[in-house]
């Protein structure tokens, strides 16, 4: 059961399809092998630059990783919103509130459950909410 309305989903429903819809475009452009090829060639030389290249290429991936995971959130935000479970606690069941949705769409857990989440996985820098 969820506290929100129809019409708030709906709200968070576009907010998150445009915010995917950026993101498709953002990563697409990063994943694009003409712009990286660009990017690294900006120090020529190729005397240390395999490890340069490394680097950039890992930063690349992080951030393309990052938005993956992103993007994989929100898909799963708007599954849940076609299944009807949206803005419902995964551990608990309970309400996760719009004000909380407001300000993390993709939010699986209540605060008192994320906590708790963090709490356990506080080696993970990156939580997901
Ligand atoms: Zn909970």
């Amino acid at each position: 059961m969820s506290n929100i309305n129809n019409k708030q989903i709906d709200s968070l429903r576009i907010l998150m399809e445009a915010e995917l819809a950026k993101l498709v475009t953002k990563t697409r452009d990063e994943m694009n092998p003409e712009l990286k090829t660009n990017y690294i060639d900006i120090d020529g030389d190729v005397a240390d630059d395999e490890a340069v290249a490394d680097t950039i290429v890992d930063t690349d991936n992080a951030i393309i990783g990052l938005h993956l995971q992103k993007a994989r959130d929100l898909n799963a935000a708007l599954d849940r919103i076609q299944s009807g479970v949206y803005g419902v606690c995964i551990d608990c069941s309970d309400d996760i509130g719009f004000e909380r949705l407001s300000a993390y769409p993709t939010a699986k857990r209540c605060i008192k459950c994320q906590s708790l989440h963090e709490k356990m996985f506080a080696s993970n820098p990156t939580p997901s909410m």
